[in-house]
């Protein structure tokens, strides 16, 4: 018989799906505005509605309880958050015995200067910086408020610090296609791994996203011939599928990702859940249930509450998105992706 007091804990959905992975929007607010995240004037939800760092703290750690190995802070934008270092500091004790595997994060690298030792020192290896484009012109009119050296200088002060990085770009049809082998041959140059994400229909924005998107098919058949692309088992516990890029021309070598939401259901291994800083619980990036943890959290001080509430949710857990991008067609779900997480 097997002994069930030795078997770890784990959260089960529906499918059969272990979700090891909590991603936490820690802010909606963010110091850029990238065209095909945010609209110009966004609406922020006032400070009072924030879980605070020690609440979000306490909801991390029932998760990291109940199973989850690695958790993300994203947002918005995570290093705008007052005094975002007292949650990674705190949450990094789960690092140090053993329960959590992964703390990292998702940053627009423009504070990255400021934290990155840091973050280094509570625990933190590896941090995704989001990147569309080396072009300093295009970098401020595609993040609208945003200046690309201060973005370098946060990779600069990551690698010092001793942390790895992964450059997340998102590919933008007419945007920065022209530039995507540029921006891997100098990933592969500065030892980043390079991933690139198709754009999903997630919020409102002031631009017609049909203009934007661009299946990362294309960029993959455009990318073979200049690079020997073959796939290989790495895994992050994310959504990406990686390869090992060779350029042809120096046999220069590197590992590129690929996040297809769009042209290639990622669904069926999904392992993640996502965690608002209000305390709402979404089970899928692309669906509108959501279930709230701040009730519970707030009207008990024991986490069991929190704990069914937890498991009530993931039973509910969908079986993936639905995503559309065509003309003149609402974006798939109303909230931004600065809201969910990404
Ligand atoms: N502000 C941080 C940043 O930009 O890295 C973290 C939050 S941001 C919402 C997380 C990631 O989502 C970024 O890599 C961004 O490029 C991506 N993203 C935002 N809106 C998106 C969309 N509609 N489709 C695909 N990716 C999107
Ligand atoms: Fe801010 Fe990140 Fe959204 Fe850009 S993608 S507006 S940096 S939250």
């Amino acid at each position: 018989m097997t002994d069930l007091s030795t078997l770890e804990p784990a959260i089960i959905d529906p499918f059969g799906r272990m979700v090891s992975y909590l991603r936490v929007s820690v802010t909606d607010r963010c110091d850029f505005r990238c065209v095909y995240c945010m609209a110009e004037n966004m609406t922020f939800l006032p400070k009072k509605e924030l879980l605070t760092l020690e609440e979000l703290d306490r909801l991390c750690t029932v998760f990291i309880e109940k199973g989850v190995k690695k958790l993300r802070l994203t947002g918005g934008e995570p290093l705008v958050r007052k005094g975002i270092m007292e949650l990674v500091n705190s949450l990094g004790r789960h690092l140090k015995t053993g329960a959590l595997e992964e703390l990292t994060l998702t940053t627009n690298g423009s504070q990255l200067h400021k934290f990155a030792d840091d973050l280094y020192k509570a625990g933190v290896r590896r941090v995704n910086v989001s990147l569309d484009t080396l072009d300093a012109d295009k970098f401020a009119k595609i993040t609208r408020w945003g200046q690309l050296n201060q973005v370098y200088r946060g990779l600069e002060a990551a690698k010092k610090a001793g942390l790895q990085v992964k450059i997340n770009t998102v590919a933008l049809k007419g945007v920065n296609e022209d530039e995507i082998e540029t921006m891997l041959n100098w990933a592969i140059g500065e030892g980043y791994d390079f991933t690139l994400i198709e754009t999903m229909p997630l919020g409102e924005i002031d631009e017609d996203r049909t203009e934007q998107y661009l299946p990362l098919s294309t960029v993959r058949s455009r990318l073979q011939e200049n690079f020997e692309l073959t796939a290989i088992a790495y895994k992050t516990g994310g959504p990406a599928r990686y390869y090992e890029a060779t350029n042809k021309s120096n046999q220069a070598k590197g590992r590129i990702g690929f996040i297809t939401p769009m042209t290639h259901n990622f669904c069926e291994s999904c392992n993640r859940v996502r965690l608002t800083c209000t305390g709402t619980l979404f089970m899928c990036l692309g669906q509108d249930d959501a279930a709230d943890l701040r009730a519970p959290l707030r009207t008990s001080e024991g986490n069991e509450a929190v704990s069914k509430a937890i498991d009530e949710a993931i039973s509910r857990k969908p079986k993936g998105h639905d995503f559309i991008i065509e003309r003149n067609q609402a974006p798939s779900v109303n909230r931004h992706m600065s809201t969910t997480g990404g």
